[in-house]
This record gives structure tokens, sequence and C-alpha cells, in this order.
């Protein structure tokens, strides 16, 4: 995982790095301890509370076969760390981070409470996932075809999905839409948009052509659409990825167009809405009159 919390009672995730791991622990105890003569570095899970222990913090000078610096990653520990955090099997073995549940399927939890949580966060932060959900696939995607979205979710009742969580749920929320069109779409800003409009570009039937993802030829009944799949956790390093795939298909033939692997960034989403919540709260005292 690439987020901690040293707060035993937040559960928002602070993105993992050097600045923020020594800022928010002031390099010190209980997080800083040293264990068999060695200097050893601990946080708390944000999901689940238990102890985690953060691997290759200072690694500048460690290489790996290829010459790579060693990735800085966090790791359940499955103990108690004193000071840090009593470890509870049950709340690792229903922590979302150590044991995200596989996306796909739908099989549902019902637990109310969740349930609320979710549906709070699309409801009254809708703008949040819109971006979030865009800049993810790199598609601009219309309000219209959002507001199919969202009826897709609220119908099958993904807010009950045991893969959905409030930290991936612009990925749960893409991935349970199965495959969504997007003829004619633009793009949205993103990292991966030139790359797209070259995939694109590079297509049988389709071209990035004033702005839009058209067809290259208009007699064509041909169609283009993207979906998520393939999730995946590495119990090494307790981090999951999934595919964005762009397909295209005219008759009975279809193309892979575009596939990327990309990492699930677990915290930017939900510190977003946080970010929202504290901007709302600037306003709260200006009366209406
Ligand atoms: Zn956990």
């Amino acid at each position: 995982m690439d987020v901690f919390q040293i707060k035993i009672d937040d559960d928002r995730p602070i993105q993992l790095n050097v600045k923020n791991y020594e800022r928010y622990t002031k390099k010190s105890d209980p997080f800083y301890i040293i264990e068999n003569n060695k200097l050893k570095y601990y946080a708390i899970c944000p999901a689940c509370k238990n102890p985690i222990q953060v691997i290759n913090l200072y690694v500048d000078k460690k290489f790996d076969e290829n010459n790579n610096k060693l990735p800085l990653y966090a790791k359940h520990v499955k103990r108690s760390v004193i000071g840090v955090a009593d470890y509870l099997q049950e709340a690792y073995d229903n922590c979302p981070m150590a044991n995200p549940n596989k996306f796909g399927g739908n099989e549902k939890h019902r637990n109310k409470k969740l349930r609320n949580e979710i549906v709070s966060l699309i409801k009254f932060y809708p703008v949040v996932l819109f971006n979030e959900i865009r800049s993810i696939t790199g598609i601009d995607f219309s309000e219209k075809a959002f507001g199919k979205m969202i009826n897709t979710f609220i119908k099958a009742e993904g807010f009950y999905y045991k893969y959905i969580t409030k930290y991936n749920l612009p990925y749960g929320f893409l991935n349970m839409q199965k495959s969504i069109s997007i003829y004619n779409n633009k793009l949205y800003p993103s990292s991966i948009k030139n790359e797209l409009i070259d995939n694109i570009n590079k297509s049988n039937f389709f071209q990035f052509n004033k702005f839009h993802i058209t067809p290259k030829s208009k007699d064509m009944f041909c169609e283009i659409v993207i979906y998520l799949a393939n999730h995946k956790f590495d119990k090494k390093f307790e981090s999951e990825t999934i595919e964005i795939i762009i397909e295209e298909k005219f008759e009975e033939v279809s193309n892979v167009v575009y596939e990327k692997t990309i990492e699930l960034n677990l915290e930017k989403y939900i510190n977003t809405i946080e970010k929202q919540k504290r901007i709302n709260s600037l306003t709260n005292n200006i009366i209406l009159e």
C-alpha cells in the first residue's frame, strides 16, 4: 500500500512518501523505533487500524539488479506494535487494503452504514466522482453518460458490492459499468491523453478528429467502447492494479485500440472529497436574506 495514518481515530489516508511520513510522525517514537539494532518505521493502516511497517523509506543508494530504486511501500504487520496499534485479526481479514475483494461479480454485503457512506459520497459530491472517472480513463464522458452510469450503479445496488469501498469508489464505479460507449466523446486532460490520441488514430475504424473520437468512414456502423478489466492484487507490496481497455467493433471484427495497466490510487478520491468539505464549510456563515 502507499498510504498510511498515524491516528487510530482518523481513517483518511495520507499518501506515503518520505516528506509526509517524516512530517506526520515527526521522526519520533513510537513510529521510528530500533529493533534488533536496526531502525524500523511503523504507522497505522487508515482502513483497518492495524499496524503497518514502512519499507524502503531511505533507500536512495540501494538498487536492484535492474538499477531501479527499491519501491517505498507499507505493509501490514500481523502483530501489535507498542504505542502504534494493537493487532486485530478480524479487522485485518476485512481490511480493503490488506485483503481487497476481487473486482467483478456482484457479491454483496448488507451493511446499511457502509451503504449510506457510499451513497452519500455519490449524492453529495457527484462532481468529484465525475472528475475522477474522467481523469482515470482520459475520456471526457458526457453528463448524460455519467447520469446513465449513476443509474446503473444505483439499480444494481453497487453500494452493496463487496469490492467497492470509499477508497476505490471511482474504479469500482467504472468497473461495474461493463463497457461504456465513447463514440464521439472528447478527451479529458490526463497523463495518457497523447497515448490515447496516437492509439485511436492508429486504429482501424476510428480517429481523433476535431477534438472528438469519430469513425474514419461515416458510412460504417462501428462502435468504440472503454472498460476496466483484470483487477489484480500484489500481496508483497499490497498494491492493486487494473487494466483500462478501449475496443473498437465493426460487424464481426473487434480490435483492442488501447490497453494500459494502472495502479489504483486509494487516497486521491477520498482526500478530494475531504477538501471539498473543508472548502464548503468556508461559506457556512454566509446568510441569505
Ligand atoms: Zn488494513
